[in-house]
């Protein structure tokens, strides 16, 4: 088994099956990669905003390590099968979006891979969206309702009270 085939097979068992839409996501991190200079040395270089939340999102972060909780895996949802990619180090970026047929995603993932072939699945262009800032923790706040903690950024101010979102969601239905 060659690299690329271990890891197909290692996105396969993260996601739980082998499907198309993860293929998607495999391909597109095989052409970021040639587009793109990541620096693997470093924890969360790779960023990836994702404009689906379907099953390819698994492959990227099983390949270039982009993931939810680091910041480094984030969405602006069109519905689209796209995909932005930064490198932060070399600040190169590409945006990916599919324009052709999937291939059958059981079959020669390595020849899927070679660059003629990526560049007739996927358009690359630009990114359109910049890079975001590194994940920040921000101060929490208690809610003046329900009294849990929340992040300051998701804090609404209502009549001078501190509200989660939640509960300001509550309060805004009654309010005319
Ligand atoms: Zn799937
Ligand atoms: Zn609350």
């Amino acid at each position: 088994m060659n690299d690329i085939q271990r890891q197909w097979e290692k996105c396969i068992d993260f996601h739980g099956h082998r499907c198309k839409g993860l293929l998607a996501g495999f391909l597109a991190s095989a052409y970021a990669m040639s587009l793109v200079d990541f620096d693997s040395d470093t924890d969360e270089d790779a960023v990836c905003i994702s404009e689906n939340d379907a099953c390819g999102i698994d492959a990227i972060q099983v390949v270039l390590g982009c993931t939810a909780g680091r910041g480094s895996l984030l969405f602006h949802m069109t519905g689209k099968t796209a995909y932005s990619f930064y490198g932060r180090k070399s600040s190169q970026n590409c945006r990916i979006i599919l324009k052709g047929e999937l291939p059958d995603p059981g079959r020669d993932i390595e020849g899927y891979c070679d660059p003629g072939f990526l560049s007739r699945l996927f358009d690359a262009g630009p990114a359109r969206i910049p890079l975001p800032e590194r994940a920040r923790i921000f101060d929490t706040y208690r809610c003046d309702d329900c009294g849990e903690l929340a992040g300051a950024n998701w804090i609404h101010i209502q009549n001078g009270r501190k509200l989660c979102t939640d509960c300001y969601d509550r309060y805004d239905r009654f309010h005319v």
